[in-house]
């Protein structure tokens, strides 16, 4: 049941200058962080990342998106921390997205708003879907010496 969940703080959460306040809420619920970076991907690694949207409509505008500037990237471990983080972060459409979920909280562009203009929806946020899809994710980001194996009172406590 622990799992670890691939995170990204996409260009528009870096540049609004939200890390700190979305990394806060992570730590809160005791997920524990064991991977962590900044980085500036190129369109190549953004259609690895992407794999799965590389031939939809909105495709060129997400590339464009997710490259325009750096992102932070986290492995966050935790029990069902999959599904955990992506509750957390609430649904894909800001405008859908309940309050009290990060992009609830923080964001709320809408696809009528998006499609309108021909821009990618600004949702601040990237979480793994699922536990395959989480396992792979990390492992496109980051090498196993990125991540750091280290005790918390969380795993005191709780586990
Ligand atoms: P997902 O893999 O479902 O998290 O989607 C990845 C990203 O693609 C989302 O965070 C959005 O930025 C974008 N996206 C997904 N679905 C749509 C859509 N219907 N219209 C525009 N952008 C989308």
């Amino acid at each position: 049941m622990r799992e670890k969940s691939l995170v990204l703080i996409k260009p528009d959460g870096v540049q609004r200058g939200l890390i700190g306040r979305i990394m806060q809420r992570f730590e809160d619920v005791g997920l524990k962080m064991v991977g962590m970076k900044m980085v500036w991907v190129d369109k190549e690694f953004a259609k690895e990342h992407y794999a799965a949207h590389v031939d939809k409509p909105f495709y060129p505008g997400l590339e464009c998106m997710i490259t325009e500037g750096p992102v932070v990237a986290m492995v966050l471990e935790g029990l069902h921390a999959v599904e955990q983080v992506r509750k957390m972060v609430g649904k894909t459409e800001p405008k859908s997205a309940e309050p009290g979920t990060i992009r609830g909280d923080f964001s709320q562009h809408s696809y009528a708003y998006t499609d309108a203009k021909g821009i990618a929806i600004k949702n601040l946020i990237h979480a793994s879907g699922n536990v395959e899809e989480a396992n792979a994710e990390v492992a496109l980001w980051f090498k196993e010496g990125e991540m750091h194996d280290y005790k918390t009172v969380h795993e005191k406590h709780v586990f």
